[in-house]
């Protein structure tokens, strides 16, 4: 049996080490050998880099100036392991379907493969009935935890990070120091960065103004960071960071936070709004910033609204600022990153508020290339009880 399959173990929450990047230059190396490429995501959260991926390999492959006669064609998959056990099957249906000349080429970004989460079986078990049904398997996956890597693949750590500036990685470290399981460290690059990069912006939720447990909550957030935002010349036509000199696009920035609090106004049948746009998403609105929300209220109520806009957001169709639960956008980076504290009512329940900030490092701060802003959040004290 030819099996050649390589996967990139780089680690979960998508610290920014460039894995992405490696997927889509395999994949073009595939499609200029005349190899069709099979993008597959298998879970929502994977839905937007695996969009990416499919759209950066078109531009990539039509940019070619020597382009092969007959290069590969891309085929992008979506399916949804974690709710319909029926997609491992249909995925390996579909994918031995593209089977050409004995040989099949994925590319797998942002795949779980621990055991004990039932998605990362599904993942584990795909990747094994290709393996046994095509003999010329050729499968790259990144993204992954690099502990429970089915056996019929080749870990290949990637510890590099390519990108983000020493400011930022600075404040990923500490989450990357304490949350050691399942995640490589990142290792020197030797070679020196350009600078130290910006000086992470901090903006508080706290005052008179601010209300809400959380930022997402906050409409008074939403303005400050609207304001910092203009300041920084966000969809000016301009910009005010040193040694960036591409104007900043309101598409430059994403607004992160794990709060299910988050959400758009939700809609009745009828067009009427029966939940109103949680508050930081009223306050960016309030300074006139084009927002795309995607929350989880928005994911419930108005499903293909949602796939529209990620799809949108994978490859920046819309000059918007993205505000989004950010395990909705793996893998996806932006120049500017706005981190916002919160919780996930039902995941997070359980985690200390030290806990909530180390996860929002990991899968938020990582995100960001140049400038990033964080809101803090003071810790809740209780009052000293006066009873006796
Ligand atoms: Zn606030």
């Amino acid at each position: 049996m030819f099996l050649m399959t390589l996967l990139l173990s780089d680690v979960e929450f998508c610290v920014p080490t460039g894995k992405t990047v490696a997927l889509v230059l395999q994949g073009l190396r595939w499609l200029l050998q005349g190899h069709d490429v099979q993008v597959v995501s298998t879970l929502y959260t994977s839905r937007a880099a695996s969009r990416m991926i499919a759209g950066q390999l078109g531009m990539a492959l039509s940019a070619d100036p020597t382009p092969p006669p007959t290069p590969g064609s891309i085929a992008l998959h979506h399916y949804d392991f974690h709710n319909r056990e029926a997609d491992v099957q249909q995925a390996v249906t579909d994918l031995v379907a593209r089977v050409k000349d004995g040989q099949l080429h994925v590319l797998l970004d942002e795949a779980l493969f621990a055991g004990s989460d039932v998605y990362g079986q599904r993942n584990t078990t795909l990747v094994g009935r290709l393996a046994e049904s095509v003999p010329g398997l050729h499968l790259w996956a990144a993204g992954v935890y690099h502990t429970d890597i089915p056996p019929s693949l080749r870990p290949e750590p990637l510890t590099v990070p390519l990108r983000c500036a020493p400011s930022v990685l600075r404040e990923v470290q500490t989450a990357v120091d304490r949350l050691t399981a399942g995640i490589h460290n990142y290792s020197d690059s030797g070679v020196p960065a350009p600078g130290d990069g910006l000086r992470v912006i901090r903006l508080s939720h706290h005052g008179n103004a601010h209300t809400g447990r959380w930022p997402a909550e906050c409409r008074q957030c939403g303005k400050e960071v609207a304001a910092e935002l203009r300041r920084l010349g966000v969809g000016s036509g301009g910009n005010s960071l040193p040694n960036s000199p591409a104007p900043l696009s309101y598409s430059d920035v994403f607004i992160l936070t794990q709060s299910s609090e988050l959400q758009d106004d939700i809609e009745d049948d009828a067009g009427r709004v029966t939940s109103r746009a949680s508050g930081v998403v009223r306050g960016l609105r309030d300074e006139g910033l084009p927002v795309c929300v995607l929350g989880e209220q928005d994911w419930r109520h108005n499903r293909a609204r949602w796939e529209r806009d990620v799809d949108d957001v994978a490859v920046a169709a819309t000059d918007r600022v993205t505000v989004t639960r950010y395990d909705w956008l793996q893998g996806l980076e932006r120049r500017v990153v706005v981190m916002l504290p919160g919780r996930d009512k039902e995941v997070d329940e359980g985690l200390s508020d030290e806990e909530i900030d180390l996860y929002d490092r990991l899968s938020a701060a990582s995100r960001c290339t140049t400038q990033l802003i964080m809101v803090d959040v003071p810790p809740v004290t209780t009052a000293p009880s006066t009873a006796t």
